[in-house]
């Protein structure tokens, strides 16, 4: 697997790193959170291994912006505490796991090891998606239909893949907010109506009639069944 381990206190990043080195694994570090969501938004992960006490901004937040952009990238959070309210609020922010410090090397492993296999056992989701005559590749961020090739931004990327993750129903203005915005009390559900309108301006044959992000009266969008798989 390839895992970006963000954690500020050297020896124990150094000793992770040298850890899942020797247990195969490709390796990144990041010290800080703010460096850690750039890398885990611009290059694909495995697996992210979280401190959640970071100088910059804490690992809680670090997981809710990755997750911004890259809604399946499995979290593994790290905490010296083990109150239920870091559990919680980690858990929310959408880390698949928890490991309290101190924990042993096995432990670790173990925990790590579980991640690879639940990859290995589900299919991967596709960073390369062809639909009606468009070829979405989220992992480069980018749309072409013909010979012209547009940028998506992460944003759109995550709503893309939101939809084709949970192609077989609709999915509400309020969960793609919650889960590809973050829960923010400010933003209105117009903003996602407002990014989708962009985003079919990009990816549509005929932004008019939408067929990759079809609008479901009365439910909110549901990705279309044209020519995907
Ligand atoms: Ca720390």
């Amino acid at each position: 697997m390839r895992i970006l381990i963000v954690e500020d206190e050297p020896t124990l990043r150094e000793g992770l790193r040298d850890l899942l080195l020797a247990a195969g694994h490709e390796v990144v570090v990041s010290e800080l959170g703010q460096p850690a969501v750039e890398l885990g938004t611009r290059e694909t992960f495995d697996l992210v291994v979280l401190d959640l006490m970071l100088p910059d901004i804490d690992g809680v937040e670090v997981c809710r912006r990755l997750r911004r952009a890259r809604p399946t990238l499995p979290v593994l959070m790290l905490t010296a505490r083990s109150s239920e309210d870091d559990k919680v609020a980690g858990l929310r922010a959408g880390a698949d796991d928890y490991l309290t410090k101190p924990f042993s090397v096995r432990e670790l492993l173990a925990r790590v090891e579980a991640f690879g296999r639940r990859a290995g056992a589900s299919p991967t989701e596709p960073e390369l998606i062809e639909v009606d005559g468009c070829t979405l590749d989220l992992g480069r961020l980018t749309a072409r239909r013909g010979s012209q090739e547009v940028a998506l931004t992460p944003r759109e990327a995550g709503i893309l893949r939101w939809l084709h993750r949970h192609r077989a129903r609709a999915v509400t203005r309020a969960e793609l907010l919650e889960r590809i915005w973050g829960s923010s009390a400010e933003l209105q559900t117009r903003t996602v109506d407002m990014t989708i309108a962009n985003l079919r301006q990009k990816i549509e044959r005929d932004p008019a009639e939408p067929r990759i992000v079809r609008t479901v009266t009365g439910a909110g969008y549901a990705w279309g069944d044209a020519g995907d798989g």
